[in-house]
Formats: C-alpha cells, structure tokens, sequence
C-alpha cells in the first residue's frame, strides 16, 4: 500500500486515540496532529476539575502514544488561519476532525445576558488555567445557582463550595486557588428540570460531593415523593440504583452545620434570570406549574458544551456537531467529502465520559 499521510486537527483524547489507532492499524503511516493551543491533551488538561487527579492521569497514556515517534505535534496552529481546508486537502489524503466541544450550549431566557450569569464551560476553563480566558473570576456573590444535572454542574458546585486549601495538592493554579480562597459564597444551589430519577450524574461524583468537607447538602423533601424512584422502570440501570441510594441517605441523615450550604433542587425549569442595575439579582423558575423566584447573585448555567463550527467544514446548528454518518463528513445532501472525518465530541456531541 501507497504511503499514507493523515492530520488530525485537535490533540484532546479522541484526536489521541485517533492517531494512536491508526499508527497501530497502518506499516506505512505519517500523521500530524495540530491544535491550536500550545500545548496537547485539550479536555483533560482544560476540561477536567484540578481534584480529579485519577481522570487527569489519563494524560500519562495519551503522553506514551504521542512518545511512540509515529505521531507529529504542532502546537499554535489555528485552522482556518494557519492552515485551511485547501492546505490539508492538497498534502494529506485523510483529515480528522477532532475538535470536541468547548463552548457553552446556549440557554435563550431572559436575563441571561445579566453581569454574573457565566457559563459553566468558561468556569471550567478559568479553574483549569485555559491560556485564553481571562486570569481572574468574580467570586463575589454568597448565593449562587447552577442550572443542569450533569457531571459539569457537580464540578462547578464542588469547586465552589470546596475550602480553597483542600485543593493545595492537586495542579490548581495559583491565581485560581487565591481568588478561591477569598470567595464569599455560602450557598450553592443546583437546579434540574427533571426529577431526582433522571439526574445525569455519575455515582463516583454525586458520592463524592457527599464528602466534601464543611459543606452540608440540603435536599427538599417535596422533591421526593413516596415512591420517587422506580427501581424496575424502563432504562434503570445499576447507576441509577446507586445514585438514588446516596440521595435517599442524604434525605435521612442529620442536618450539621457547615461552613457553606449545597441545596439540590429539582423540577425547576428556568424562566428567568431576574437582575437590578444590570447584575444578576435572582432567578425564576417553573416548578410544576408555578413560579418560584431564589435571591442569587450569580448564575452558572452547565447545561451542556456545545462544538464549534470550522471555516469550510460542513456543520450541524442544531446539534453543534460537523456533518457526518459515522465520523464521515458529509455535505448537507449527505454525500460524503472524500477524505474529511470526524470523531469525538465534534462528532457525536458532548456525551460520555473520557
Ligand atoms: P450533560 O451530562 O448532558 O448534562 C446537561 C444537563 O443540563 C442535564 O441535566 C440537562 O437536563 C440540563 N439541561 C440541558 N438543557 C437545559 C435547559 N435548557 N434548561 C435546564 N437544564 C438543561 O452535560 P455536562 O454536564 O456538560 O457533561 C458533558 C459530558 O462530560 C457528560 O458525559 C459528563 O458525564 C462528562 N463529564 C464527566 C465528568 C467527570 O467527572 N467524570 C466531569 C464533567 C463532565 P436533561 O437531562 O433534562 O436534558
């Protein structure tokens, strides 16, 4: 077989694997890995909480198979900019796209403009250092409301509500743990549209939140019915039976003073990001048909990534993935590009776990 040459445009795990795949499936392979950040490992390094060193440690795999000598980085290299379409096609016989998912899905509600409405996603890239954001967070607001029920949502509500020196052994950045250290919240509020049945958590990380120390979690017993959790419904898996445990012994076990206060609410559907002078003054929600207004300060809304679209590369707004079938790209009568694809989260979306 004829030499082949592949790029691969994104150096975050799936783009990784990719290379590492294909260096282990081909005699006859170069391939050359750009992003457009200094520096590899995309989510993990920017994605991944500082006190989740376990996930982080996944960067010593993705280091060996960037070490193997099969697999060429090049770090700053914007596409688009440095490079186009017609750069790759011309002198590689196969692009991948593995460009994953690092802006903030949007939430169309009023208010969500307001002074202390973030975004989960930009949290998350201050905390972890991401070169492109700015250095410092305003941490100014006692009470704080995250909306979603996803693992994004538990990292910003554990990061928030963590005392600042229990994070001094793990690869925090130094700004961060200074401005976390003088951070004023005392409570936390987690909101989910759906019930306690339909969290999208993970039991390590619910567990976990249950062991953070002078943090009280606060659960509304309205919130569960007798009967709130159907063991033997449709699509229960083993997680969900796990995670309904930690809830239920939450519910039972006795309420201690804490230094700060993490109340999880549920069937709350955001309306409103209600404010004064311009900055965020509280917020609305439908809770089974009427309206329930929470004095916040801050709102973090984790209610999932969303990928960005790339110069010339046929793109899906309403999923925020690039056009494909399979990790095929395709155009939008669904034939295929020859030679482009794509796979991650830039493929199938911001689901799953690394
Ligand atoms: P996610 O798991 O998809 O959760 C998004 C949450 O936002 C869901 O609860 C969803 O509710 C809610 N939501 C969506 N649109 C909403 C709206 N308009 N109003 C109110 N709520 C809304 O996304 P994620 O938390 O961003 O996580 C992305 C992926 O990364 C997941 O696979 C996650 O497990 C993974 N991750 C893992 C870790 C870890 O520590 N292991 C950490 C971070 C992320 P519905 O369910 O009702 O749609």
């Amino acid at each position: 077989m004829k030499h082949l040459r592949v790029a691969i445009f994104g150096a975050g795990p799936a783009g990784i694997y990719a290379g590492n795949i294909l260096a282990g499936s081909y005699e006859n392979v170069t391939i050359d890995l750009f992003d457009s950040l200094p520096a590899p490992y995309g989510l993990i390094r920017y994605g991944v909480a500082p006190d989740h060193p376990r996930i982080k440690g996944i960067v010593n795999s993705l280091h060996e198979m960037l070490d193997s000598g099969k697999i060429r980085f090049f770090g700053n290299v914007e596409f688009g900019r440095d490079l186009t379409l017609e750069d790759m096609q011309r002198h590689y016989h196969a692009v991948i796209f593995a460009t994953g998912a690092i802006k903030d899905a949007t939430l169309n509600i009023p208010g969500v403009d307001l002074q202390g409405s973030f975004g989960a996603a930009d949290f998350v890239s201050w905390y972890d250092g991401h070169p492109d954001v700015p250095r410092t967070w305003p941490l100014t607001a006692e009470n704080v409301a995250i909306l979603g029920n996803g693992n994004v949502a538990l990292d910003v509500a554990r990061v928030l509500t963590k005392q600042a020196n229990d994070m001094l052994t793990t690869d925090i950045p130094v700004n961060v743990y200074e401005e976390l250290k003088d951070s004023r919240v005392t409570d936390v509020h987690v909101f989910g549209r759906r019930g306690p049945a339909d969290i999208k958590f993970t039991p390590i990380e619910l567990r976990e939140l249950g062991e953070v120390a002078d943090v009280e979690i606060v659960l509304s017993p309205e919130d569960f019915p007798e009967g709130w959790f159907n063991e033997d419904a449709e699509g229960v898996t083993n997680q969900h039976r796990v995670m309904a445990r930690v809830l239920q012994s939450w519910l039972e076990r006795e309420s201690k003073p804490a230094k700060r206060r993490l109340h999880l609410h549920f069937w709350h559907q955001p309306k409103e990001i209600l404010g004064e002078g311009g900055k965020v003054s509280g917020i609305r929600f439908e809770r089974k048909g009427e309206n329930r207004d929470y004095p916040v300060e801050a709102v973090y809304r984790a209610i999932g990534y969303w990928g960005s679209e790339l110069p010339n590369v046929p793109y899906d707004d309403s999923k925020g993935v690039i056009r494909n079938i399979d990790g095929r790209v395709v155009d939008e009568k669904e034939n295929q590009i020859s030679g482009l694809y794509a796979t991650g989260w830039i493929k199938r979306g911001p689901v799953g776990l690394i």
